[in-house]
């Protein structure tokens, strides 16, 4: 193990394990982001994936640990009822509203009695309707086979947005996969209207990559899952004219009303990207509460609709010390 992580790691578990990391952690709340739980570890570990996906083995290992150093409320607790608890308090969220949310997370969460909020992407919800950075990262990694990919870098490069050859000829997997990371990020500069093509320009996968409304029902009926809007079509929302912006709200907050018995009153902006008109107009539309992607901890003080959240990677899920650390630096800003 690298010493830097292992510094970390040690200094993430006295974070916790002493008096004065307890003392500053007291009362105070922890929200954590999580998108995916693949059905394998290893698959979630490669870096262009790490993000946004955790494995089984990583998140039930994560739920154990939180277990035991936190209280695990719904959100709603945490948000409702700041500062007054002896133990720290942490709330689960998940962005996106993918499908392996209903078929991997649900049952660890339940195993655990660990409840979750989901933030759902609404187009989404139900169709084949795609997430392109899943897509054409996929579709690069090569996972659908060789001639899809090479089809999909003709369209690229047609385009003029040729993915670098390391992201697609260099033996060693984890370089490559680090090429591939770093390259999707680049995409994310582009208009919806170009994303959309080049989705299209990728083979569908057997499944919907995100859940359908019976899924939503059945875990909203557990008792232990509530669901939020992340945007009607994840388009980021500083992007949106103040009429486009209306009309992504309202379209999210109506299939939220149509598709659950109690959705949250909390926003999860999607990317986490937000600025003081987003805020105005989600005022607006009655939503007290909003998630960005800002590290910290929430006291119940500070903007409401910007609250903080601690990303959670296969890499900190099944190392939770590297998760203290960040959390004790949280603490501290
Ligand atoms: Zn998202």
């Amino acid at each position: 193990m690298p010493i830097k992580q292992l510094l970390k790691r040690s200094a993430g578990w006295l974070y916790l394990n002493s008096p004065l990391g307890r003392r500053q952690l007291q009362g105070a709340g922890v929200i954590l982001m999580l998108h995916r739980v693949l059905a394998d570890d290893q698959a979630a570990a490669l870096p262009h994936r790490n993000e946004l996906c955790v494995g089984p083995l990583a998140f039930g290992h994560l739920l154990f640990w939180l277990k035991r150093h936190f209280d695990c409320v719904p959100l709603m607790e945490l948000l409702n009822n700041p500062g007054n608890a002896d133990r720290p308090r942490v709330a689960l969220t998940f962005d996106d509203g993918w499908r392996d949310n209903a078929l991997n997370a649900f049952a660890l969460l339940q195993r655990h009695r660990v409840p979750a909020s989901i933030f759902l992407s609404t187009d989404f919800i139900g169709s084949r309707q795609r997430f392109w950075w899943e897509s054409l990262g996929e579709t690069l990694w090569g996972s659908h086979g060789d001639a899809p990919r090479q089809q999909l870098v003709e369209v690229l490069r047609q385009m003029d947005l040729a993915p670098p050859q390391e992201c697609l000829a260099d033996p060693d997997e984890q370089r490559r996969s680090q090429a591939l990371a770093h390259y999707l990020q680049t995409l994310k500069r582009l208009s919806p209207q170009i994303l959309g093509q080049l989705t299209d320009a990728c083979p569908e996968e057997p499944l919907p990559q995100a859940m359908d409304w019976h899924q939503v029902r059945a875990m909203e009926n557990s008792g232990l899952i509530n669901f939020g809007p992340h945007g009607a079509s994840h388009t980021i929302l500083t992007r949106l004219d103040d009429q486009r912006l209306d009309q992504e709200l309202r379209r999210s907050r109506e299939a939220l009303d149509n598709g659950c018995q109690q959705p949250l009153p909390v926003y999860c902006y999607p990317n986490g990207d937000h600025d003081q008109r987003v805020r105005e107009h989600l005022t607006e539309h009655r939503y007290p509460f909003a998630l960005g992607t800002g590290a910290g901890l929430y006291r119940g003080h500070g903007d409401p609709l910007a609250l903080p959240r601690f990303g959670v990677s296969q890499r900190t899920a099944s190392r939770p010390e590297l998760l203290a650390w960040r959390i004790a630096r949280g603490a501290r800003a």
